[in-house]
């Protein structure tokens, strides 16, 4: 499966982003759990430059905890300061505070000693669509103050929001992934929702989802289904059309229906805690 980007696009978001950087202390960057490698942005290591930088292991709810604390540990040790969130439920969206704290530690120091008091931490979130920016900032700032959606691209704009007296944060759109090079970043990048519907064809991907599913969590599809467990995707599509009642007009198994289906609800975890990616 082939996927396409658009540069130009590309260029402008990395420009804005430049200028947002100059203006804050920490970037506070939003990963999701499930892929941890592939919804984080490499651009976004050049840009950050001497920055502080604090990674949120976002949607940890719907990843595998062992894996989780492994990819915690892997960023840890390059030196990020991480917290794992649901921005959703709000778990973990509250000891952000101490994170910031701890990551501008220095600052806060310098600062002292200059003899300059509460000056706010300025942080600016980002990551790229779908991973979770806008309800992440709404559950942070304590109030709806940006929009929230299930598509990505939908965080547009800029705004400052004052958390505290030591807190300040922009708000800056997501920006999307600059290189497309690797293929298996981009399907998995599809898998959870990150790369618009029209890139990508739905039967494949379940196709190629089933199987990733069935080498690292086996029974997890036959389980929800409620379906014995099949060797070939094509085979567990056919039985999800028929538990579903995904049929065409003539009564044959709608197998792109039954596909959507299942990506939902990978997507949604219903399927279970699954991560796609493990550290390397
Ligand atoms: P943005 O494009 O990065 O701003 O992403 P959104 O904030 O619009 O979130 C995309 C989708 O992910 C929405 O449907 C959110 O409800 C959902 N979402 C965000 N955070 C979490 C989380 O921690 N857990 C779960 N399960 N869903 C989340």
């Amino acid at each position: 499966m082939q996927f396409q980007w658009y540069p130009g696009h590309m260029t402008k978001a990395k420009r804005a982003m430049q200028e947002d950087i100059k203006l804050i202390d920490v970037i506070i960057e939003l990963v999701d759990s499930r892929v941890p490698y592939s919804s984080k942005n490499p651009d976004i290591d050049q840009l950050a430059n001497g920055k502080s930088r604090i990674l949120l292991m976002n949607k940890y709810d719907l990843a595998d905890p062992v894996r989780t604390d492994q990819w915690v540990q892997y960023y840890e040790q390059k030196g990020y300061f991480v917290a794992k969130v649901n921005s959703k439920n709000g778990k973990g969206v509250k000891a952000v505070h101490n994170v910031i704290q701890a990551a501008c530690k220095e600052k806060i120091e310098r600062d002292r000693r200059r003899g300059i008091l509460n000056r706010p931490i300025r942080a600016m979130i980002v990551g790229i669509p779908n991973v979770g920016k806008s309800t992440f900032i709404n559950s942070f700032a304590g109030k709806a103050c940006t929009k929230t959606g299930n598509k990505p691209g939908v965080t547009k704009g800029k705004q400052w929001i004052r958390l505290n007296k030591m807190e300040e944060l922009l708000d800056t759109p997501g920006i999307l992934w600059p290189k497309f090079e690797d293929q298996e970043v981009g399907l998995r990048l599809a898998y959870i929702g990150s790369i618009k519907d029209e890139l990508y064809n739905i039967y494949e991907l379940s196709v190629l989802l089933l199987q990733y599913l069935r080498e690292n969590y086996p029974n997890a599809v036959s389980n929800f289904y409620g379906i014995a467990e099949e060797k070939a995707s094509e085979e567990t599509l056919k039985q999800i059309a028929e538990k579903r009642g995904c049929l065409k007009a003539g009564g044959e198994f709608d197998l792109d229906k039954a596909a959507k289906c299942l990506i939902d609800d990978f997507r949604a975890g219903k399927l279970g805690a699954i991560s796609l990616e493990m550290p390397q």
